[in-house]
């Protein structure tokens, strides 16, 4: 069966198209900039790539381009698209949602509901629908959101201590993010270390531009370090992680700034790159750091901070914890992060083999001690293959 996956952006269009339940990706397609005269197409298949710019003003247009890549060319990944049976999107925010489900008009009120929750991503993930829903009719559409992972969290991890009727009128708690990825490679650990998902205690650390940890219990999250939006918890590369927030009243008064100018602070000129001036890229300030740029060495030293302590907060969670997970572009690349993170962390159970380490970059690989009695493997996140798997589920499910 085939399947499109779709992740709609607030500025871009990504298409994967999967065999499955093989999970064999068979073409990928990005749009960047739609909405702008000077949008780019990347389309990879068969082991080329070609680009090519061209102005595509709407998410409609742009699917419309990578339908038209996958049945073009001298050699056509499709014959026709009536061969896509089913397409997944990736939706940002699902509320309650536990599971990736069939879109019906029921979902779809659930997505434009919880849009205020998601301004900037449900409402391009609702155009990526509605342009499936055009473009390819009456083809069976799953939603999964990036929330569902962590929409079952016990209630002290998901409750803020602040007036409850927030909490019970306006929906205010730690929602979580990045679900779907800490999903996919804490079943992958799993595999890898040829154990059930259910019978392991896990912290996965999705270390990407956005970066989040989660302590997973028996293949449920059950905390989560980004809240009711993606802007709490770790530091990331321009997104402050956790902050007083009481900095957030006196900030506005200090620096005679609205609230929304102080929230574009925290989201866009905060973490690695408000703290180093250098970079918001780890490879940069690595590479500053180590030519001596003091401002890079701290932001990254306050990075792994930061993530150690999340570590170490998610051992007092879970009691035990089988195996720690490093994932996405920061996670999966780079040895002297992991390295860092890890640093005193014997007494937890915590052991590294450095060779082990330093070798580990972009493949699944198991980097701990052999005598370690946490397992720490770096993992490479794949959240259009689970779409696409929780696609080909929600179909076999529903006979
Ligand atoms: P996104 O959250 O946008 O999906 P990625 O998961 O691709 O981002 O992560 C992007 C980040 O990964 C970059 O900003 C960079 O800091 C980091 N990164 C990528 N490759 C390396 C590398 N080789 N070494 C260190 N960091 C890397």
């Amino acid at each position: 069966m085939k399947v499109l996956v779709l992740n709609a952006g607030s500025s871009s269009l990504k298409c994967s198209l999967f065999e499955m339940p093989e999970g064999r990706k068979l073409a990928y397609c990005e749009v960047e900039r739609v909405g702008s005269e000077d949008s780019e197409v990347t389309f990879r298949a068969g082991g080329s790539e070609q680009r090519r710019p061209c102005g595509v003003p709407d998410h409609g247009h742009a699917l419309d381009i990578a339908l038209a890549s996958l049945t073009g060319g001298e050699r056509p990944v499709l014959d026709g698209l009536d061969r896509i049976a089913a397409v997944g999107h990736r939706v940002v925010h699902g509320g309650p949602m536990t599971e990736s489900t069939l879109i019906d008009e029921e979902t779809l009120e659930t997505i434009r509901r919880n849009a205020v929750l998601a301004p900037l991503h449900n409402p391009p993930n609702l155009e990526g629908i509605e342009a499936a829903t055009r473009l390819l009719p009456d083809r069976p559409q799953v939603a999964a959101f990036d929330t569902a992972f962590h929409a079952r969290m016990p209630r002290e991890a998901h409750l803020y201590a602040l007036p409850y009727s927030l909490y019970a009128e306006r929906g205010v708690r730690v929602y979580g993010f990045h679900g779907t990825s800490h999903r996919y490679v804490a079943r992958r650990a799993a595999a890898m270390v040829g154990r059930e998902p259910g019978e392991l205690n896990l912290i996965t650390m999705h270390l990407g531009n956005g970066c989040s940890a989660a302590a997973v219990r028996g293949g449920r999250s059950v905390d989560t370090s980004m809240g009711m939006t993606p802007l709490a918890g770790l530091v990331m590369g321009t997104r402050c992680g956790d902050i007083d927030p009481g900095l957030f009243y006196l900030l506005t008064e200090w620096l005679d700034q609205s609230p929304a100018e102080l929230y574009d602070l925290l989201n866009r000129d905060s973490g690695l790159a408000g703290l180093s001036g250098v970079s918001n890229d780890v490879r940069e300030l690595l590479a500053a750091a180590s030519e001596g740029n003091e401002r890079a060495q701290m932001a990254l030293e306050v990075f792994c901070y930061r993530a150690r302590k999340y570590v170490g907060a998610y051992f007092a969670v879970l009691g035990r914890v089988d195996g720690l997970i490093f994932t996405a572009g920061i996670g999966e690349n780079s040895p002297e992060v992991r390295g860092e993170i890890c640093r005193g962390l014997e007494g937890l159970g915590i052991a590294l083999d450095p060779d082990a380490n330093r070798a580990a970059r972009g493949a699944d690989a198991l980097i701990s001690a052999p005598d370690s009695p946490t397992a720490v493997l770096v993992v490479c996140t794949n959240e259009e293959l689970q779409i696409a798997t929780d696609v080909w589920e929600t179909l076999e499910g529903a006979g």
